[in-house]
């Protein structure tokens, strides 16, 4: 089954310069890349994107976590991986939530820690089901940012919206 998948690199892998380590190991799924760039996480967005853990005690700093306040490192790489089974393929990759119940070959029982207050620092994000996926994939990335054509889309005319261009 051909899946996409959402990739987070968080904060912490960020810091840690694991970046290049990150994206070796996934390139062992032998999955495309097909969308890829930084971003500065907003309230908003990381709200959103963690809504399904609003009610959870570590909520507030699970939020300043994807937003790098724990770590002087206010951005996340976001990536779309895409390929036959790929959500399965990536989940196997990070390994468990937890980092010490992660395989310790896994990137996240390699790399990843808990934090004196409990927050899970796993250096990834990734996807854990097709319509997560989805639901991700829309809100971290406009259509024309991802090289294929993943889910349907519209057009609509843009009046007098403001737009910065290269001088
Ligand atoms: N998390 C945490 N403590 C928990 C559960 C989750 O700190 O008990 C954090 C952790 O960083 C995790 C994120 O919240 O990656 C999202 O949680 P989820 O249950 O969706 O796990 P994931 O899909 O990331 O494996
Ligand atoms: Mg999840």
């Amino acid at each position: 089954m051909t899946q996409a998948v959402l990739i987070l690199i968080k904060p912490d892998g960020l810091k840690k310069s694991l970046t290049g380590n990150i994206l070796t190991r996934l390139s062992e799924t032998k999955l495309e890349i097909v969308a890829a760039k930084m971003v500065r996480v907003s309230q908003a967005l990381a709200e959103e994107h963690y809504k399904q853990l609003k009610d959870k005690p570590f909520f507030p700093e699970l939020i300043g976590y994807i937003r790098g306040e724990l770590h002087d490192r206010k951005k996340v790489m976001a990536l779309v991986y895409w390929g036959k089974d790929a959500i399965k393929k990536c989940r196997e990759l990070a390994g468990a939530t937890n980092p010490e119940e992660a395989e310790s070959t896994s990137i996240r029982g390699s790399y990843g820690r808990i934090t004196t207050s409990g927050v899970y620092e796993n250096v990834i994000h990734v996807s854990s089901n097709e319509s997560e996926a989805e639901r991700e994939i829309k809100l971290w990335f406009q259509p024309e940012e991802i090289i294929v054509n993943l889910f349907s889309v519209k057009s609509e005319i843009e009046k007098e919206c403001k737009k910065v261009t290269w001088a």
